[in-house]
């Protein structure tokens, strides 16, 4: 049975793009006969509004969607510490110390996240005294493993290369796991078969992938759908688009009616599906 879920961050308010995505995994179980979760991803440091959730139930909610929740991450963090220490101990996490700034300083290659660490910290070991982050040993985690694929619904089969990432932080300094760690764990505790999200997360894919060879995870199959672009074909941001579902909402718009428009490919002007 197909187990899909939509994850949000509780760090704004939802919007177009979240309805579609959530939407898509709905329809997914629902056509498969499967289940839906929702999972509230709310451990991103300072910008984390827990109390933003029963805002995204009610959105949910009017758009006409039926879901299970499950645990939100703040209720596992034990889970990602356990993980964390494991990985630690078999020697492919170190400490980081550096800033963003001091990252910028150093000229380092941009991937997918951004600048890409030039490994400043390689090879130090933890004091427990000073913040750090802790990342993975990308080149040292995958010498020993094989070559690692995974499927994707819309893409086919992907060969997992999370080099271009370099040595992603797994544990935050200011948040128990990083979002690659933390929703990875998270989709095999929840045993979700199917991950369904916006194409934007593809390549975090090859991360997640690399991950659950070193956790011992099922593997899922992903369907990473378009997403809605703006004016300016950007990925629609919380913090731009407007009006949100809550202010849509709020203002007496029909939310079933939205949803059938979505599922039409009928999108609000100035609105367009990426790779349509
Ligand atoms: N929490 C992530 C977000 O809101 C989504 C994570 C995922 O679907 O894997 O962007």
């Amino acid at each position: 049975m197909v187990v899909t879920r939509f994850a949000p961050s509780p760090n704004g308010s939802l919007h177009l793009g979240h309805a579609f995505s959530a939407i898509a995994a709905h329809d997914i179980a629902q056509e498969r006969g499967g289940r839906f979760l929702l999972r509230i991803e709310d451990i991103d440091g300072e910008r984390s509004m827990p109390e933003k959730a029963a805002e995204f139930r009610k959105d949910l909610a009017w758009l006409g969607l039926e879901w299970e929740e499950v645990p939100a991450q703040s209720t596992r963090l034990a889970n990602y510490e356990e993980a964390a220490q494991y990985l630690l101990h078999e020697g492919l996490l170190y400490p980081c110390t550096c800033t963003r700034k001091d990252i910028a300083a150093r000229n380092p290659r941009m991937g997918p996240e951004g600048a890409v660490y030039p490994g400043t910290c390689k090879g130090q070991s933890l004091d427990p005294d000073k913040p750090a982050a802790l990342r993975l040993d990308v080149d040292r985690a995958m010498a020993g493993l094989g070559e690692l694929s995974w499927e994707d619904e819309v893409g086919g089969t992907q060969i997992a290369d999370p080099r271009p990432f370099g040595d992603v932080v797994l544990v935050r300094k200011d948040a128990p796991a990083s979002y690659h760690l933390a929703a990875t764990l998270d989709d095999a505790a929840d045993g979700v078969t199917l991950v369904t999200r916006g194409e934007d997360l593809f390549s975090s894919t090859h991360v997640h992938r690399v991950l659950q060879e070193l956790l011992g995870l099922p593997v899922p199959t992903w369907h990473h759908h378009p997403i809605l672009l703006d004016e300016e074909d950007e990925k629609l941001a919380k913090r731009r688009c407007s009006p949100s579902l809550a202010d849509r909402r709020a203002a007496g718009e029909d939310g079933r009616a939205l949803a059938r428009q979505l599922r039409m490919g009928e999108f609000p002007a100035g609105i367009t599906q990426s790779n349509a």
